[in-house]
């Protein structure tokens, strides 16, 4: 039986900050799954401040979308899956998907650990800290981290692993004095700031008076301009993201103006994509679960309830109105 699905897509491409006219909800239906083939409901999905480039040219207008998702399988016409089996793909922006089973993650089920949680610590957000933090900035037992966008997905993961790792202090900046709050009484950084209170430069410094050793860049900008000011001779940069210029990539701010210090102080920046590193999730199950059944380690992650309202959670990320990974939940999770 055809099965009646809604879906989000991208109606016009934003200059500056999107809308919620930017995007339109049409309706589809699903057939019977081919051999092979699955019809899933998607339960949770996930916003990524990536899915703000794709709106640049990655997205087709009037097009389905794609994004990480976490779904139940409804129907299914492989052998390997079965009716209500929890799988992960990439089919998302809509309420239901025909997915092919060699396409799919079969999501483990292991005992206390909720599902919602690959997406976060176990999914593509924490993988995305644990890489940046052991592969790309090499961090070392006893070293000062700083930390951008540190209340969100990755940055609350990659503040907690850093502790776990040995760090000596983690520094987090953040969108209001809140959030710099429930850095340093919930998730254990030891000093946290307001990036639009002042000038980050001069917060850092304050901070970190005698300099940092990694900087794991969320943001981009005169945040990275600031933490190149900071770093200690040898000091590492892991490259992930740079949120401040995704509505503006063409023309992004002119920061950082001090790249020449990265070679009079030795310092090594790198960028990286988690999509390279799929070879390490099973190192970081191994290293997290343990955390996590101990309750060492927190989940962050705020839940936004309705499909109807996948817009709203998307602008609101870039907002910065999450604490942790922002994720819609558009189904039954059971
Ligand atoms: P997130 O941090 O949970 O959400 C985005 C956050 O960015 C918002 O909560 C907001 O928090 C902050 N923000 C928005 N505009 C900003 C601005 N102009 N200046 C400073 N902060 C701003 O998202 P996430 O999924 O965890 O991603 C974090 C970063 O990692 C992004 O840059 C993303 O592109 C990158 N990433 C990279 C990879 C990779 O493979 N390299 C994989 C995943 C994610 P505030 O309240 O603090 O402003």
């Amino acid at each position: 039986m055809a099965i009646k699905a809604k879906a989000i897509q991208l109606a016009t491409r934003p200059t500056g900050a999107p809308t919620a006219a930017d995007f339109v909800e049409i309706d589809f239906e699903i057939g019977s799954p081919r051999p092979g083939q699955l019809v899933v409901e998607n339960v949770y999905l996930s916003v990524d401040p990536y899915m703000r480039e794709l709106m640049h040219d990655g997205w087709e207008l009037n097009a389905f979308l794609t994004g990480r998702v976490l779904a139940r399988v409804l129907e299914s016409a492989d052998s390997t899956l079965r009716v209500g089996d929890w799988v992960s793909h990439r089919e998302s922006w809509r309420t239901h998907a025909l997915v092919d089973g060699a396409d799919v993650r079969v999501l483990p089920g292991v005992d206390g650990l909720d599902v919602v949680q690959y997406l976060g610590l176990l999914g593509g957000t924490g993988l995305t800290a644990y890489v940046g933090l052991t592969r790309i900035a090499r961090l070392q037992p006893g070293e000062t981290v700083f930390i951008s966008a540190a209340a969100g997905g990755v940055g609350s993961a990659a503040g907690q692993f850093a502790r776990l790792l040995g760090a000596n202090r983690i520094i987090g900046s953040t969108g209001s004095a809140r959030k710099a709050e429930y850095l340093i009484s919930e998730l254990g950084f030891d000093a946290a700031f307001d990036y639009r209170n002042s000038d980050v430069s001069a917060q850092l410094a304050q901070v970190a008076p005698t300099g940092i050793d990694v900087y794991f860049d969320n943001v981009g900008s005169a945040h990275l301009e600031a933490a190149i000011d900071a770093l200690r001779e040898r000091g590492r940069i892991a490259f992930c993201g740079a949120v401040a210029q995704y509505n503006n990539l063409a023309r992004p701010p002119c920061a950082p103006r001090n790249l020449f210090d990265l070679v009079e102080k030795s310092i090594r920046l790198e960028g990286f994509m988690v999509r390279d590193y799929y070879d390490v999730r099973d190192e970081l199950e191994d290293f997290l679960v343990p955390h996590i059944l101990a309750g060492r380690v927190q989940d962050v992650r705020t839940i936004v309830d309705g499909f109807d309202r996948m817009v709203e959670a998307f602008l609101g990320m870039l907002r910065g109105e999450n604490l942790g990974k922002m994720i819609v939940r558009a189904g039954d999770d059971g």
